[in-house]
């Protein structure tokens, strides 16, 4: 194909890049080519398995990421996962599929991205979806499985639904009821995909239900287009920077990659290149293509196209955490079952006086954030940003928390995150060789309102296994264990055991954010990266504040949206 033109190239054969690519090639007169990096994974077992969730970490279609030490975090470096395929992350995901909270997709237009906001996405979160309908296969029956027909879509190529790993036990009822009995009760929720997350749930993942096989973005949206003559996909092969025309006005002709065969060459697109590369990747290919900081750049040698300083910058991830309980019965399978507490039930009465304190410490926060990246990203951005943060974790009590109960053999792990982190980090070059790894630091726990969430939560999992009807079937907890971390332990008597066992929660976003560009954005809201003429930015890069749900959700519905507004229809 190196010889051909494309009217779009495609950096990242993802989950948004393969939504956008299949959205544009219904345009019969657009030819659209789609690089990845990554191979099929269409038989590898590793990613079909419904069961087989970090069955591919540490494999070849893994990235695994590495951050730099992480300074408020014990000093040691982390693995960040992602997905290298054809189907990106969403082949070694967790497949969980939980949208977003109302107020906090209202709040992307409220910092300043005209036309985002809720009612403007849920619609593109139900084109993207193939709800099916639990009656519709046998194993739900009698699970207590239950759903909103309304917030649901038919007829879009994504499988969503229950697979046999979450239903086949009463566990959900007892937890249910636990949850009921707390001091202050977590709701039941009988289906949080439409703006409301808050409460206990049994929740719907991308699953081909009926074969019990992964839903990725691929078998969504790329094999059974394979056929289309103007949509075109080249694996194995790395693209190391955009090229560009020669002239005034900064415009993207092409993409330069290295082929499998390690050979160099240069792919020519006549409309647009939009990067999908995922929130690591597609901020360090602007830089490799001369848009971003001068000074990092010079560094390496690569001359300034655009000076946009904050590429890379404003990094979010979640922090996710661990106990575990002896289980006195034994476990099959690998069913689980999430709550979102919000603030008041997290917190208790507690609540004014944590929202007081945080409140209080907002401005010392911005400037923390702003000196760490050398006042790159503007302190007094951040701190109205953060301000609408706190806004929405304590004033629309948005879900501040997931806790995940995942009962296997004789444990029942809870894994958790606080799910709005305050901290922000950043992804940059550092080597002008593409193939170089990046130096990531998400500086996790950086912020003090972190590691307090993080560790109340810890305490709040402690209440559940001390409530009925739950408590029985529990013995002892053996992580980290009472005698390792005593019931009356402050924050920072949690904190060796929160930052010695964290992980990243695989949920990096905003590193190319939209917003207003003298507010710190890359992409406009249109997601064009600012100064260029045809660049855009489609996944997980671009959204600017952390969603409570999953991730992949919300990357299907904005690289829908996206494709709607490159096509001109919005
Ligand atoms: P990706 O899907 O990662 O796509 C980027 C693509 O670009 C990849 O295919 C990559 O190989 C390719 N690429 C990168 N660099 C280059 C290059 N230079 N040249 C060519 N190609 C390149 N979300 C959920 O909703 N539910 C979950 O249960 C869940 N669990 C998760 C578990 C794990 C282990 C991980 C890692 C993530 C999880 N997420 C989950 C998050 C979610 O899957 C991701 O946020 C989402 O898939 C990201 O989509 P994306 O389009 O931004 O990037």
């Amino acid at each position: 194909p190196s010889d051909s033109t494309y009217d779009y190239i495609i950096v990242g054969g993802g989950t948004s890049g393969l939504v956008v690519a299949n959205r544009l090639s219904e345009q019969k007169d657009v030819k659209v080519l789609v690089i990845e990096a990554g191979d099929s994974v269409y038989n590898n077992p590793n990613v079909t398995d419904t069961a087989g969730y970090g069955k591919a970490f540490g494999t070849e279609i893994d990235w695994a990421y590495e951050t730099v030490n992480q300074e408020y975090a014990g000093d040691h470096t982390t693995i960040v996962r992602a997905g290298k395929a054809i189907g990106g992350t969403s082949t070694i995901n967790g497949m969980v599929y939980l949208r977003a909270q109302t107020s906090q997709v209202d709040a992307w237009e409220a910092i300043g991205n005209k036309g985002w906001n809720w009612s403007a996405l849920f619609p593109y979160y139900k084109k993207s979806e193939h709800f099916q309908v639990p009656t519709s296969y046998s194993s739900l029956h009698g699970s207590g499985v239950e759903y909103n027909p309304s917030y649901h879509g038919y007829s879009g190529p994504l499988k969503v639904g229950w697979d046999a790993e979450q239903l086949n036990d009463g566990l959900a009822q007892t937890l249910n009821t636990t949850y009921q009995n707390l001091a202050v009760p977590v709701p039941y929720n009988k289906d949080p995909n439409g703006g409301y997350m808050i409460g206990y749930t049994l929740y719907p993942k991308t699953v081909d239900a009926e074969k019990n096989i992964r839903e990725d973005a691929a078998r969504a949206y790329y094999w059974p287009y394979q056929n289309r003559t103007n949509l075109h996909i080249l694996p194995k092969t790395n693209a190391n920077r955009i090229t560009w025309k020669e002239g005034n006005e900064v415009t993207a002709d092409g993409v330069e990659v290295t082929f499998a065969n390690g050979t160099t060459g240069v792919l020519k697109a006549s409309r647009e290149v939009i990067l999908a590369a995922g929130a690591l990747k597609s901020p360090v290919l602007l830089e490799h293509s001369g848009v971003g900081n001068p000074d990092i750049l010079s560094k390496y040698g690569i001359e300034t196209k655009i000076n946009l300083p904050t590429v890379g910058e404003n990094l979010q991830d979640q922090m996710n955490n661990g106990l575990k309980y002896v289980a006195k019965r034994n476990y099959s399978g690998q069913p689980d079952y999430v709550s979102y507490p919000s603030a008041p039930e997290l917190f208790g009465n507690s609540t004014t006086a944590v929202a007081n304190n945080v409140l209080r410490k907002l401005p010392a926060y911005a400037a923390q954030v702003a000196k760490a990246n050398g006042n790159v990203t503007k302190a007094s951005d951040l701190e109205r940003f953060f301000k609408v943060q706190w806004d929405l974790i304590f004033k629309s009590h948005i879900p501040v928390a997931e806790i995940l109960v995942e009962p296997s053999g004789y444990v029942y792990d809870m894994e958790y995150w606080a799910s709005v982190p305050f901290s922000r980090g950043s992804v940059h070059i550092q080597s002008a060789d593409p193939s170089a790894k990046a130096r990531i630091d998400p500086k996790y726990f950086m912020l003090d309102f972190d590691l307090q969430a993080q560790a109340q939560v810890a305490r709040f999992i402690r209440e559940i296994f001390k409530t009925q009807p739950f408590a029985p079937m529990a013995g002892a907890e053996t992580s980290p264990g009472y005698s390792s971390v005593p019931s009356n332990a402050t924050d920072s008597e949690w904190a060796p055991y929160l930052t010695a066992n964290y992980r990243s929660n695989y949920h990096p976003i905003s590193t190319a954010a939209m917003l207003p560009k003298e507010a710190g954005g890359v992409v406009d809201n249109s997601l064009k990266v600012y100064g260029t003429s045809n660049v855009r930015v489609v996944d997980a890069s671009v959204l600017p504040m952390q969603v409570c749900g999953h991730l992949q959700s919300t990357v299907y519905a904005v690289a829908e949206r996206a494709a709607d507004i490159i096509k001109g229809n919005i």
